[in-house]
């Protein structure tokens, strides 16, 4: 749940916003559920959230709110309603088998023990025991012999199936840990990875005095263009500017869906004109094609993209170089759009 959500759930509010949003689900068919009621909390607290635009236009297109629809939304959105709810059953899962193991290395301990026992025993005995002694001694050590051998080969067993558990455990977190880093529509790397990427990322050009560009990008008219079309298509727009600046960021180059229509990509090692040179081919690419709406095969137009770069400066940090590039995303949209503007340097942005 966001901040302002959590804030306002202890605010003298809560009851009455919690009350609406029940009110909502109600009139809108939507079940209960602690994932669908924190989506509806959002509805509710936080008219100009991204989960109450998409939880409107759903609304509006009358398409019915599933569990599946939230569970969508909440992939989408709120990453980390899915990431606990997978986390917690990874962990359970992950517990049980440790349990399990753990059992199985007691008793394995316990028996060692009392045949360890049973030996010692034997050994005093047999120093000053008859012959028919010593032979129900051994007989003894046999029946002993034999229960540590079985109850081995069953600990072996069952510790080749918890290798084979916790190896598809393991996969499976890691599974959870890539989504968590993903974004779900386009593919890219989410902000949450983008975030960690740049403060890796600046903290070793700094360190070792290499050169770092980042870039910043945002669909122009995004919001027209979703208003005239639907969200759908504007979805698949996304996704189209997502696939042209996912191909152009190979090698360490690290592109990710920032936000909405935002993206980001960064350029370790790379000087400022070689990321604008990146940049402005993809840039120009995404311009020159006619998208089609593939509903009705109507030609949507052009979509155009502008954007900000900036190279990262001695003492600069993610934020820092993070405003720096956004400033010049600005100057690219106050002349035009459908540009590229350098932070910095004075430069003109460049026009398409
Ligand atoms: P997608 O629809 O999942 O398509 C994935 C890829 O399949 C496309 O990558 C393209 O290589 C190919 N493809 C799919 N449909 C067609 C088609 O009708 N003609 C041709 N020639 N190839 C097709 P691409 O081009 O990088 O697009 C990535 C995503 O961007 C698409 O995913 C879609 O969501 C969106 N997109 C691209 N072009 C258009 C378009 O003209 N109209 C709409 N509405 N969305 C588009």
């Amino acid at each position: 749940m966001s901040t302002d959500i959590d804030s306002l759930l202890r605010s003298p509010k809560a009851y009455l916003l919690a009350r609406k949003a029940i009110e909502a689900m109600e009139a809108h068919r939507v079940w209960p559920t602690a994932l669908n009621f924190e989506l509806w909390m959002h509805f509710v607290a936080a008219k100009d959230s991204v989960v109450a635009a998409k939880i409107n236009t759903l609304i509006q297109s009358g398409v019915p709110f599933t569990d599946q629809v939230g569970e969508q939304i909440a992939a989408e959105f709120l990453p980390g309603a899915k990431l606990s709810g997978e986390i917690l059953d990874a962990g359970k899962s992950l517990s049980e088998e440790l349990d399990s193991v753990s059992r199985a290395i007691e008793s394995a301990r316990e028996t060692s023990e009392a045949y360890g026992q049973q030996l010692a025993t034997a050994t005093e005995s047999l120093a000053e025991q008859d012959s028919d002694a010593v032979r129900a001694m051994v007989e003894n050590l046999t029946v002993a012999t034999r229960k540590v051998r079985e109850e081995n080969q069953a600990l072996e067993s069952q510790l080749a199936d918890t290798t084979d558990e916790l190896g598809r455990l393991r996969e499976h977190l890691e599974q959870v840990r890539r989504d968590a880093m993903t974004d779900a529509l386009t593919s890219l790397a989410n902000r949450k990875a983008f975030d960690e990427c740049l403060e890796r990322t600046v903290g070793q050009a700094q360190q070792k005095d290499e050169p770092l560009t980042l870039a910043v990008v945002d669909i122009d008219h995004f919001k027209n263009f979703n208003d005239t079309w639907g969200h759908q298509t504007g979805d698949q727009v996304i996704r189209y500017v997502a696939s042209v600046i996912g191909r152009m960021a190979e090698g360490a180059r690290f592109a990710a869906r920032y936000g909405g229509e935002e993206f980001a990509v960064v350029f370790p090692g790379e000087k400022a004109s070689v990321a604008l040179a990146a940049m402005e081919a993809a840039r120009e690419e995404i311009s020159s094609r006619i998208l089609k709406r593939r509903s009705t095969n109507e030609d949507l137009g052009a979509i155009t993209i502008s954007v900000g770069i900036a190279e990262v400066k001695a003492g600069d940090l993610p934020a820092s170089l993070l405003e720096r590039a956004d400033g010049a995303l600005y100057a690219s949209k106050r002349s035009g759009r459908n540009r590229s503007s350098l932070a910095d340097l004075g430069s003109e942005p460049r026009a398409a």
